[in-house]
């Protein structure tokens, strides 16, 4: 072997590097638990983060990698740190970040079952235990694929071969197709339907209520107005929960209308379909196990580094018949619906070997391991939003009913409400202390936490307030 090739490979190296490496993300598993980091966020402009990264890649050849490890974890968001509750990125598991070494070490492909001896059954036992857990009574119609946004395309692309008149596959499609989302929808959602080329007017959006949900007391009215506009509408895609406030739609409802009229119910529980898990939070998805199809990411709510997703089928059959294609060195049989593999149901060819992290969790630490987790998020939102009305200041947009809370400062001027807090926020971004996100709604703009991570404490969340207390106050009086 040539040497360098040999110096990659060889097992001392690697011993003596990943030992090193374990113990500097232990240290910073520990440091931004302790809150030794005294940011959640180092935040830079990012003509400067390009410039300090220019700069180390025109540096001499790496005596040490973890010199490198070092310097990317320094830089990077801590979603360990307590006071991260930006985006609804899992905080992770240590344990599903080792079994991602030792995945990304082996390397199966997984798109056919020869390159994926233990990853294909893996992934039939998780999205199977996913499904039951859900609700669904038949089995064997899950696969995992690598996000919510390719899941939800995913499933409209089997909406679609399920439910056109014509065999689009063959014959492309100039059927005017719609369905109908609410409004808070994922944007994903739109994409997909207009990646699909169903254009505009091919997603009818459904206005919500005053909690964000989609006002299901509509949906007949909209459908009968897409109709006659010479729409086929097709499916009706339930929000569970959505992603701006954490809303959840009424999915029995969703479920009902969608049986009167034969329509495929799509269920887009990326971020809370987790809830399933627990027994004080899973009324939230009520109605879900009527659903047609359902996507649920383990990324969000489950402690999975990204990405890892599942989509369900309610009847397997339909997880087949997205993709008809023949790849004579695949498979020696392209119509037949084997499960063990992959590639003839998802849009990936070789994919991650994703199901192994949740296995791992489920087998270490049991399905209660997720339900604490939900349960601990799911009541600190709570508790989060009382300590947010208890402040005169301070206005709630909606009562949560998951982990994502949007509220706001008032300005002592109302006119100046959206404008103070646009600036709150990107003190506090710049400041890094806090990570805080922000979203619209109505055309008012709200601060919005993700609480993503269980070492978060009311304390930490009473010392945000205050925080945002005094910028507010400062802000207002230059
Ligand atoms: C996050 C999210 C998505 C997108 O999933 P990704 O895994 O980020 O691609 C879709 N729908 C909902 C409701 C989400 O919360």
């Amino acid at each position: 072997m040539k040497n360098l090739l040999a110096q990659v490979y060889a097992p001392q190296n690697f011993r003596q590097q990943a030992h090193e490496l374990v113990d500097i993300l232990a240290d910073y598993l520990q440091a931004a638990q302790n809150q030794d980091f005294s940011q959640a966020i180092p935040w830079q402009e990012p003509h400067n983060s390009l410039a300090y990264w220019q700069a180390d890649f025109a540096e001499d050849l790496l005596a040490n990698p973890n010199d490198l490890f070092r310097k990317i974890i320094e830089k990077s968001t801590h979603l360990h740190h307590p006071r991260y509750m930006g985006h609804q990125v899992s905080t992770t598991a240590p344990l599903a970040s080792l079994t991602g070494m030792l995945t990304g070490l082996l390397n199966n492909g997984m798109a056919v079952y020869e390159m994926g001896l233990v990853s294909n059954p893996i992934e039939r036992i998780v999205s199977d235990w996913l499904a039951q857990t859900l609700g669904y009574q038949t089995l064997g119609g899950g696969l995992l694929t690598s996000g919510g946004t390719l899941a939800n395309l995913t499933a409209l692309l089997a909406i679609r071969a399920g439910k056109s008149p014509n065999d689009v596959w063959s014959e492309g499609t100039s059927e005017k197709l719609a369905i109908l989302v609410s409004e808070e929808a994922h944007y994903c959602i739109d994409r997909a339907a207009r990646i699909m080329g169903w254009g505009a007017g091919g997603i009818i959006k459904i206005p919500t209520n005053d909690r964000f949900q989609m006002r299901t007391e509509l949906l007949e009215q909209y459908y009968q107005t897409a109709q006659l506009a010479g729409y086929q509408v097709v499916a009706v895609v339930g929000s569970a929960c959505s992603t701006s406030t954490g809303s959840y739609d009424d999915l029995g409802a969703i479920a009902d209308f969608c049986e009167k009229h034969q329509l495929w119910f799509h269920a887009d529980g990326a971020h809370g379909g987790a809830v399933a898990v627990s027994d004080k939070y899973k009324h939230l998805i009520k109605g879900i196990e009527r659903a047609d199809s359902i996507v649920v990411d383990f990324h969000k709510m489950m402690m999975i580094p990204a990405l890892c997703t599942a989509l369900l089928f309610k009847r397997p059959d339909d997880a087949f018949q997205t993709f008809h294609q023949k790849a004579q060195y695949l498979w020696d049989n392209p119509t037949s619906n084997d499960w063990f593999n992959s590639g003839k149901r998802t849009f990936e060819c070789t994919k991650l070997m994703m199901a192994v992290k949740v296995y791992a969790m489920l087998r270490t630490y049991g399905e209660a391991v997720f339900s604490e987790l939900i349960d601990t998020l799911h009541d600190l939102a709570g508790e989060f939003a009382q300590m947010v009305q208890n402040r005169p200041n301070f206005e709630l947009a909606v009562v949560p009913q998951s982990n994502i809370v949007c509220f706001r400062y008032m300005a002592d001027n109302q006119e100046n409400t959206n404008e103070l807090n646009a600036q709150i926020r990107r003190k506090l971004l710049e400041k890094g202390e806090f990570y805080i996100v922000q979203t619209t709604l109505r055309n008012e703009l709200y601060l919005r936490v993700s609480l993503m991570n269980p070492m978060t404490s009311q304390a930490d969340l009473e010392v945000l307030l205050n925080e945002i207390e005094q910028l507010g106050t400062q802000l207002q009086t230059k």
